[in-house]
């Protein structure tokens, strides 16, 4: 296989940052220079990052951080990119690496989920009597996810303890095993999950980034993209076989394609064909393709007798749908 040029690293730890607004800055100046971007939290409890940059850039990067013995033992997930994955750096001091809307905030490294590694979770997760619930977000879940999960439907990780709540005779009882992107949401979340009484909970260690890296499993039994927070947003899992389960947002057809509505209001992201970005403005609703400020409308210059033209042929078809 060729080998690329860039590399995109994925990492987390929950160690103790004092003054994390200072650590920020500082923290800016040394990826600055580096030569990296991306995306970087940081909070007293911790760091969590995405970044990307040349294989001698994110190097450098690593090294720095195993010097600093808050972060030697950080483990980087890393994937083979073309070029930069981001277009800026961004390092942001936040209060809490992961918002879970908590009364009392769990800490990770007191309470959390038993660690499953990739090869163990496969097994675990084929048993009948365990659950399997994805701890990510609704969009995430509908590019991809493994075979047989729960999709709660959030659009936020923060509504996620209001969803297990309100859907408690699913989980009651049952072995509960989580996962998401790289590990760090479920770190939290399967805290939680214990301290609210669930009583046997297990996370998938390192996420599905590790578990389709890894050599036994190979990303087996995941189904679609796995969506991830850069520019590439779906990158591929299963080194098996890939099976579409993404769906046209207008059609149903199986497609793997995200946009945003181009309603700067809505801003949803929905799945769909190049063809039908066209058809229906790149928007969610009537009232979205009918916003005044619709982005669409004013990057493809439609004239107002051309959006009602394009309006007319989306009400003709539904009116033929209904009559048949
Ligand atoms: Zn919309």
């Amino acid at each position: 296989m060729e080998t690329k040029d860039y590399r995109v690293l994925l990492y987390y730890k929950y160690v103790q940052i004092e003054n994390p607004e200072e650590f920020a800055v500082e923290h800016k100046e040394l990826c600055a220079n580096l030569g990296l971007k991306g995306r970087i939290l940081i909070a007293s409890e911790g760091i969590n990052g995405t970044v990307s940059g040349t294989v001698e850039q994110t190097d450098q990067y690593i090294a720095a951080m195993r010097q600093d013995e808050r972060f030697a033992d950080t483990v980087f997930k890393i994937d083979e990119a073309e070029g930069h994955a981001f277009k800026k750096l961004k390092v942001r001091h936040r209060p809490e690496l992961v918002t879970l809307r908590l009364e009392d905030d769990v800490n990770p490294n007191e309470l959390t989920g038993t660690y499953l590694e990739p090869k163990e979770f496969f097994e675990e997760i084929q048993k009948e009597d365990t659950i399997l619930l994805d701890a990510r977000n609704d969009y995430e879940f509908d590019l991809g996810h493994f075979r047989g999960a729960i999709r709660p439907d959030i659009t936020n990780f923060r509504d996620l303890p209001d969803w297990v709540r309100e859907n408690k005779d699913k989980l009651s009882g049952k072995k509960i095993i989580t996962y998401c992107t790289g590990g760090i949401r479920c770190e939290k979340f399967s805290g939680w999950l214990l301290k609210e009484g669930f009583e046997d909970v297990a996370q998938l260690h390192g996420g599905i980034v590790t578990y389709g890296q890894n050599p036994e499993t190979q990303g087996e039994l995941w189904d679609g993209q796995l969506y991830v927070f850069d520019e590439r947003i779906g990158v591929p899992v299963n080194q098996k076989e890939h099976v579409v389960v993404g769906k046209d947002y207008f059609s149903g057809e199986p497609c793997e394609r995200y946009v945003n509505c181009a309603n700067p209001f809505c801003n949803k992201k929905i799945l769909c064909s190049e063809e039908n970005e066209h058809k229906y403005l790149r928007s969610c609703s009537h009232e979205c393709r009918t916003h005044k400020d619709n982005r669409y409308i004013v990057q493809h210059e439609l004239s107002e007798e051309e959006v009602a033209e394009r309006m007319q042929i989306i009400e003709d078809e539904k009116a033929v749908k209904t009559e048949a």
